[in-house]
């Protein structure tokens, strides 16, 4: 399957950077031209590999090793978060421009799929409760109209076909009319696609483009052409300035290097992925999910994230501390204090303190509702009440608003009101006894 050398070679990097010690250009040596072997081996193209191994070199020599995770797991953990970041990470599934119609282009060569990518966003545009109008422009291969017409027909999305005696920039344009005259939320124009990139293609493209002012302009690219994508992406991006692409065949035997292309040259996203011939067969794009299905090694980063949880949770009480010595206790501490119990087994935890331990499991569900209502209230605060409790706790116009906007009563506000001050009061007698503990060590 796709990138089953990666997952191979990253396998092969981790035994060689081994368990002990740390990340070194020395030990990473080898295990960076595995990597860099695999990615090759992938399809991925020359430069864009090159600057991808140069930036995990960087990013591992650059990092310290998190505690209770061995190196060879770190190693993995910066190919995963490059790998990701190359693909355009940190935000989410890449949709769709706004725009009323939306109005889409479809770009690429023929044979990608671009006729069936039309049908299928419409399919999926209308999944997601949106009408939509399909524009046959390719004038020059009738079959390309009837394939269009006939996904129209299957989907049950209308097709607008002017025949194959019509300029094309013209048939878009009265495609684009026709859609707003029936009120359709979204427009998917059909381009004709060339065996290889040329000029007159380009050149059609941009007077369709600047006729009917695409919110998306989407490059579809076929996943198996390989090294050949970085390119041809580069191509398309500098002749009509796609927005994206959408990345087809991911269904078959292609060794997925595309995938990784498309965002290095153009710093365009892909936005959705073709996962088969039928017109269900589209996804939107998750460079997360994508990463992880190239990695296939959910169990290193798995344990990477146990790690990381570990040593947040480590400084979570340890900011806590911090906040109790100053003497500040917002609502949001209040709140941090209640999920960071919640998290350790929840009010369970209160049964093993002194004094508790007499508490029903019927009183422990009630208190968890009780908090869980508390919740809401604090949510419905402005950060300036978060922070400064003395702002709402003094405010009844306040209060008021806080109740209707969290749907509970002005009663409840004021219980929060109440049991906050006296948290309050006790964390601050905590924060003394700590103070004087300090005193009496520093002394020793
Ligand atoms: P166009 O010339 O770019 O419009 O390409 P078509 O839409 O006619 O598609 C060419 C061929 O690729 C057809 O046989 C499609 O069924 C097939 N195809 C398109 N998308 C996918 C996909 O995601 N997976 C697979 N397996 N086949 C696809």
């Amino acid at each position: 399957a796709m990138f089953d050398n990666l997952s191979r070679s990253l396998e092969k990097a981790q035994r060689l950077i081994g368990k002990t010690g740390t990340l070194t250009a020395e030990n990473m040596k080898e295990p960076l031209k595995e990597v860099r072997r695999a990615l090759l081996e992938a399809d991925v193209s020359l430069p864009v590999v090159r600057r991808f191994v140069k930036k995990v070199e960087d990013r591992a020599l650059g990092t310290k090793v998190l505690e209770g995770v061995t190196p060879d797991v770190q190693f993995i953990k910066v190919v995963s978060n490059e790998l990701i970041d190359l693909m355009g990470g940190g935000v989410g599934a890449k949709d769709l421009e706004p725009g009323f119609p939306q109005i889409i282009l479809m770009a690429g060569l023929q044979g990608v799929g671009k006729t069936t990518a039309a049908g299928k966003l419409a399919l999926y545009l209308k999944k997601s409760k949106k009408s939509c109008l399909l524009v046959a422009t390719d004038v020059y291969r009738p079959a390309a109209i009837d394939q269009l017409v006939k996904l129209g027909t299957a989907i049950d999305v209308p097709v607008f076909e002017l025949g194959t005696q019509v300029d094309p920039v013209e048939i878009a344009k009265r495609g684009v009319e026709e859609a707003k005259r029936l009120g359709v939320d979204a427009v998917i124009v059909d381009t004709a696609g060339r065996l290889q990139v040329d000029e007159d293609m380009m050149g059609e493209l941009r007077s369709i483009k600047s006729a009917v002012r695409p919110s998306d302009t989407l490059l579809v690219v076929d996943a198996m052409t390989g090294q050949e994508a970085a390119n041809l992406v580069k191509a398309f991006n500098d002749a009509v300035d796609i927005t994206g692409a959408i990345l087809t065949k991911m269904d078959g035997d292609s060794r997925g290097g595309a995938a990784l292309s498309v965002r290095e040259v153009s710093g365009k996203p892909i936005k959705f992925v073709g996962v088969g011939e039928k017109m269900e067969a589209l996804e939107p794009f998750y460079p997360e999910r994508m990463a992880s299905r190239i990695l296939g090694m959910g169990d290193v980063l798995t344990l990477y994230e146990k790690a990381e949880q570990a040593i947040k949770k480590d400084e979570d009480a340890k900011k806590m501390m911090d906040r109790l010595l100053e003497e500040k206790f917002d609502f949001n501490d209040f709140l941090n204090q209640w999920k960071s119990m919640n998290n350790m087994g929840g009010l369970q935890m209160l049964k093993m303190m002194p004094g508790f331990n007499k508490v029903s499991e019927k009183a422990l569900y009630e208190a968890e509702k009780q908090f869980e209502s508390y919740a809401a209230i604090i949510n419905a605060m402005d950060e300036e009440e978060r922070t400064n409790p003395e702002v709402i706790i003094k405010s009844m116009a306040r209060r008021r608003r806080v109740a209707q906007e969290s749907g509970k009563a002005e009663a409840e506000v004021s219980k929060l009101m109440t049991a906050y001050t006296q948290l309050r009061a006790q964390v601050g007698g905590m924060s003394k006894l700590l103070k004087l503990q300090r005193a009496g060590g520093n002394q020793e």
